[in-house]
């Protein structure tokens, strides 16, 4: 929907080519993503007063506008702002420049003050059961680090940095560009302000040394895929006297042969010989916790389920142990030597006698009646 660009600009349909601009400076000023960072609201009346102001400033436009509507404008050709995407990277330095704030203080600030280390991230990889018991591990990270040679400045000890000459320690330099001065970071000294003109030894100046360290990991029981620890101060070094930043180590589990796991239940298949599912008896169950002795019943079938309480894995945040749930798989014999298969012969001899083929056979009718239609 179109927002009238007078409107949107408060200002009315006589005023002149200042009012105009005095009108869009108090707002962008406003609206500037600078004063408004993660502001969608402010973001978008910032683009519409930028495009307010594109079109009311331009003479042939705003003849349009005025004449043929926002219609007029679109069919001239006009598709709103020219740098409609990139508003805050091109037209958003502008602003920094033009009313003095954004960039400029920005970079004082960069200059004079500490710098925190950036947070870094290590994924490591752990077996299925480091994650179910909790591991201890140590690992070697190289990052960089705050170089103490020169406490993180970049200058050898004894030395100053100086004030960057191109742009007076601003950071940033201004250049002309049609109506606008465009503000850029200052490439002599890439928007520091300052240059280093006696560069420690050790850190070449930047202020920060590769090093390798050892880091202690403590992963606890439980942990699962994806989950993350923060390691305040393991990150990146500061500089100036800035905080480390923060190390996150996220955790990759790696699949087990035989468990699975879901939250804090194992599950697994436990095969079981065909005359102990017949028979019933005991089995030996592997658990993550050790083998477990469980009484299964006579005549159990494959796809049963038997639940061990509190053979699953440890909460993680505390508070008991989850079930492990094992899914019985009949085993049907094989290779069987000749004495061996005489007896299922008889075996099936009795069953007949017994009538127990009329249970399948029962089974048969009822599927093909019920099931699949008639006959
Ligand atoms: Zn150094
Ligand atoms: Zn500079």
């Amino acid at each position: 929907m179109h927002i009238d660009y007078y409107e949107t600009l408060s200002v009315s349909r006589s005023d002149g080519g200042g009012e105009i601009k005095k009108a869009y400076r108090k707002l962008a000023m406003k609206y500037h993503p600078d004063r408004n960072p993660d502001n969608r609201e402010a973001e978008e009346q910032f683009k519409r007063c930028t495009e307010a102001y594109e079109v009311l400033s331009d003479e042939q436009k705003r003849k349009i506008y005025d004449t043929y509507g926002y219609d007029g404008l679109k069919n001239s050709g006009y598709n709103g702002p020219s740098n409609a995407e990139d508003i805050f990277s091109s037209f958003g330095d502008i602003f920094g420049d033009l009313f003095g704030f954004g960039g400029g203080s920005r970079s004082k600030a960069r200059r004079d003050g500490p710098v925190s280390g950036n947070d870094l991230r290590y994924d490591v990889e752990i077996s299925f059961m480091e994650a179910v018991h909790g591991v201890s591990k140590e690992v070697e990270l190289t990052r960089r680090d705050t170089c103490w040679t020169c406490e993180g400045s970049g200058s050898r000890p004894g030395h100053k940095k100086e004030v960057c000459s191109s742009c007076n320690g601003r950071g940033q330099v201004i250049r002309s560009q049609g109506f606008f001065q465009v503000s850029s970071t200052c490439p002599q000294c890439q928007g520091e302000g300052e240059i280093v003109t006696h560069p420690c030894s050790d850190c070449n100046g930047s202020g920060l040394l590769e090093k390798t360290k050892k880091v202690a990991l403590k992963i606890p029981a439980g942990v699962d895929t994806g989950a993350r620890m923060r390691l305040r101060g393991e990150g990146e070094g500061g500089r100036r006297g800035g905080a480390a930043g923060d190390l996150y180590v996220v955790v990759h589990v790696e699949e087990h042969e035989f468990f699975k796991r879901d939250g804090n239940t194992i599950y697994c298949r436990l095969p079981v010989p065909m005359v102990k599912a017949a028979l019933g008896g005991f089995v030996e169950v592997p658990t993550i916790h050790g083998k477990k002795k469980v009484d299964i019943a006579a005549g159990s079938q494959s796809g049963e389920q038997l639940t061990l309480r509190n053979e699953g894995v440890r909460n993680l945040r505390g508070g008991g142990k989850g079930h492990m749930i094992a899914e019985l798989q009949v085993m049907t014999p094989t290779n069987l030597c000749d004495e061996q298969k005489q007896i299922l012969k008889d075996f099936d001899g009795l069953c007949l006698k017994h009538g127990q083929h009329e249970e399948q056979e029962g089974f048969f009718k009822r599927l093909f009646s019920e099931v699949l239609g008639k006959n």
